[in-house]
């Protein structure tokens, strides 16, 4: 369960019919186009570039921004977001995390400024930004570029402002799991035209004009039949949040009281996309593990993910070099505990009570087993 959101099917379709026709497949054709204009306005910056996927996405906007030497990120995210640094022989400097927010704890980013330091990648983790005033302080006082990795963060405001805003240039992912999606794609939102007339040289090989390479670059650009894709999702972006925000609020009464586990808050004074119901398990008061909670679930056919386990700094190519070998306290503890549980539109509110129930009557059993395992012990 949990499966990507998907628009309006006849409208995709008739999408589909009219490149046909057209056979304009690629190579900045009329919906990608018209996909980065109501993008731009949806998010309400000057600039947004539509990108084949996140990842190459943060690899343009970290190139385009001139990064070099090391970068401040957390290790408490999707791996992507340090190898589109080591990618480019950019090291990662992995920082450790606040425990309530999750996010980066701004201090320890302070902390482990070099000489050789030129940016900080902060990460708006589960659609929540992350703290952004003091990290655009610390980028400001210290000269440092400051982007950030939006992938969670597509329909989420800070202070009113959309997410797309914030740092030099804000990087989205239209990834098939996200809340909004493109099958594959992604987008840098800036305010900086100098920067992102950059990044469209960059995302198709510096091409200017036929036959005229001004600048080294990649392909990164975004197909037609994505570009239809995101229309469509963008036509029906509203109703897939009201069903996330309705999936939340179940979970939300249903979860509650149950001993160990502690659904995250969502600020609902601020514009969420409510695309990640995670849940943290201790492991002590719940009396059963994440991982058997998991295993639990995944025999019910309910799919339950892990994230982030067990931090990028413990996998490969981190985890073998000994630049690597910090201690990363929260970041670590928290990858032990974290679940994500299924929302979307392909989960109602039946799936929701059954998903809860589970949880519920594992929590409920593991006091039992463990009481009786006690009992046992004694006589
Ligand atoms: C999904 C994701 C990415 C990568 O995006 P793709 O579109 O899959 O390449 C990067 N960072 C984070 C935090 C993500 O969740």
């Amino acid at each position: 369960m949990g499966r990507p959101n998907i628009g309006n099917r006849e409208r995709l379709l008739a999408r589909f019919n009219d490149l046909l026709d057209r056979r304009w497949l690629t190579n900045g054709g009329p919906f990608l186009q018209e996909f980065e204009e109501r993008l731009a306005d949806y998010l309400g910056v000057p600039e947004c570039i539509a990108i084949c996927n996140g990842t190459i996405a943060l690899e343009i906007a970290i190139r385009a921004l001139g990064l070099a030497g090391e970068v401040l990120v957390p290790s408490f995210t999707f791996i992507a977001t340090a190898h589109a640094l080591q990618w480019q022989h950019i090291t990662p400097v992995f920082c450790d995390i606040d425990r309530r927010t999750h996010h980066l704890n701004p201090e320890l980013v302070e902390s482990r400024i070099t000489p050789q330091t030129t940016g900080i990648l902060g990460v708006h983790l589960w659609g929540e930004p992350c703290a952004i005033e003091a990290l655009t302080e610390i980028a400001n006082r210290r000269r440092l570029a400051l982007l950030f990795d939006a992938s969670h963060a597509f329909g989420c405001s800070h202070r009113g402002r959309m997410i797309g805003n914030f740092g030099r240039a804000e990087v989205f992912s239209f990834h098939a799991t996200k809340c909004f999606n493109t099958f594959e794609g992604g987008a840098v939102a800036t305010g900086d035209r100098e920067l992102a007339a950059r990044i469209r040289l960059m995302r198709s090989f510096g091409f200017a004009d036929y036959d005229e390479v001004v600048h080294l670059g990649t392909n990164g650009k975004m197909s037609e039949v994505a570009a239809a894709m995101g229309l469509t999702g963008l036509e029906s972006l509203d109703e897939f949040i009201d069903c996330n925000r309705a999936n939340y609020r179940r979970y939300q009464s249903l979860l509650a009281g149950i001993p160990g586990l502690c659904l995250h808050p969502v600020d609902a004074s601020e514009r969420r996309n409510y695309q990640y119901v995670v849940i943290e398990v201790d492991e002590e008061a719940a009396g059963i593990s994440r991982d058997l909670l998991q295993a639990v679930l995944a025999a019910e056919n309910v799919l339950a993910r892990r994230y982030f386990y067990p931090g990028c700094h413990r996998m490969e190519p981190y985890r073998s070099n000994p630049r690597h070998a910090t201690e990363l306290p929260e970041t670590e503890r928290l990858s032990r505990r974290v679940l994500t549980l299924p929302t979307g539109t392909a989960v109602d509110a039946e799936a929701v009570e059954t998903i809860s129930h589970l949880l519920r009557l594992s929590v409920e059993n593991a006091a039992e087993m463990s009481s009786a395992a006690r009992r046992a012990a004694v006589r």
